[in-house]
């Protein structure tokens, strides 16, 4: 391995600008940014002054699996217990262990583009071949039961869905998933359904889980987005008993599992998921229709407000540069001190992907540099 993943790297260069002590308009990251709950950190410094802070166990500690499983089942209608739950550090890891234990060289990993970053790459690294399924704006970039089965060859192992999907906002319909699950079934594919951002969904808008929808199927769950405990570094795993068990193992040798302290801050917030993740909701959805009001108005356009995320997928028409995505991101970074994340990261050229998660008055003043930056 191989690249450096696209916003990370980003990531990278603007810590060191900050650390130069330069200003920098930040639509990089996914971090909601929002002080953690004063609940969480109560929870957390009691914990620490009266309970030793020892290895955890390896899946997690059980009142915290037991907690994350209600969670699922109460929210979207899953039937997890303990033994089909595994706490990891963060989503990303969930993803990889379980790609880890379910790969052969060879075998072929379904997802659309645009994709998160991490998918191709980690695919990759277990000798796995990623089979892109290129979707359209027009269609809300959205997977078709049609689109998949066109993909589908006798290496077809596993299907990941990211819904609600980073890049994009693109969040499927009940209807649209089952629809797709049928195809799954059918084609005997395990489905890995990255849902980390399952209550960031905004307006009118509902969000389904693979997991209350259909067998063959892991869902990808996280603190960082939903509960905005980025660092935290708390995700979850959702499945059928015998992979979580693999995945276990796996952790046992790689990582033992998250720290216990950030453990205990995971069981503080899911015992107040409601009150957290409304609030995380409702933030980001101020943010959201805040950015996209200001860019549209400064940028004359009539980009639509995604239906969930943190993100907006922005084509590179609207301001007018001759410049690919990646030239046209280093420009704004290295001349104009501004992060984005160039479209190609995700395997879409021609967009750029804004992330409003910073509080209005930053959102002001990033997008007047963007308009000054990219007007001249
Ligand atoms: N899945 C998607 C689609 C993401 O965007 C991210 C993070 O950006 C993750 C998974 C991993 O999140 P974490 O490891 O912080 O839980």
């Amino acid at each position: 391995m191989k690249e450096i993943s696209a916003t990370v790297a980003m990531h990278s260069l603007v810590q060191e600008k900050k650390a130069r002590g330069e200003t920098i308009y930040h639509f990089a990251a996914g971090d909601p940014l929002l002080d953690t709950p004063s609940t969480i950190i109560q929870a957390v410094s009691e914990a620490i002054q009266h309970q030793p802070i020892l290895y955890p166990p390896v899946a997690g500690i059980p009142d915290l699996r037991a907690s994350a499983a209600a969670w699922v089942n109460h929210k979207y209608g899953c039937q997890y217990a303990l033994e089909h739950t595994l706490i990891t550090p963060g989503g990303k890891f969930a993803l990889f262990a379980a790609l880890q234990h379910l790969l052969q060289e060879g075998d072929e990993v379904l997802f659309v583009s645009p994709y998160w970053v991490s998918y191709p790459q980690i695919v990759r690294l277990f000798k796995a071949h990623p089979v892109v399924m290129l979707t359209k704006a027009e269609n809300q970039w959205k997977l078709t039961p049609d689109l998949l089965q066109k993909h589908l060859t006798a290496r077809s192992k596993i299907l990941i869905l990211n819904n609600a999907g980073n890049p994009t906002g693109t969040l499927y319909q009940k209807k649209e998933l089952i629809a797709l699950m049928e195809v799954a079934t059918r084609a005997g594919l395990f489905v890995i359904s990255d849902e980390v951002y399952s209550e960031l969904v905004y307006d009118q808008h509902c969000f389904y889980s693979c997991g209350a929808l259909a067998e063959q199927v892991l869902v990808i769950q996280s603190c960082s987005k939903n509960f905005a405990m980025t660092g935290w570094r708390v995700g979850f795993a959702f499945g059928p008993e015998p992979l979580i068990q693999a995945m276990t193992a796996l952790q046992g040798h790689a990582t033992s599992g998250p720290s216990i302290v950030s453990q205990w801050a995971a069981l503080a917030a899911l015992s107040k998921h409601d009150e957290i993740t409304d609030f995380v909701r409702s933030s980001m959805q101020k943010r959201r229709r805040f950015f996209m009001d200001t860019f549209n108005t400064l940028f004359a356009s009539h980009l639509p407000y995604p239906p969930s995320t943190l993100y907006a997928f922005i084509p590179l028409s609207i301001f007018n540069t001759s410049l690919n995505s990646t030239e046209f991101c280093n420009q704004l970074l290295t001349q104009h001190n501004i992060a984005c994340v160039p479209g190609i990261a995700f395997g879409q050229e021609g967009y750029i992907r804004m992330a409003f998660c910073e509080q209005e008055e930053r959102i002001q003043e990033g997008l007047l540099a963007l308009h000054k930056a990219t007007s001249c």
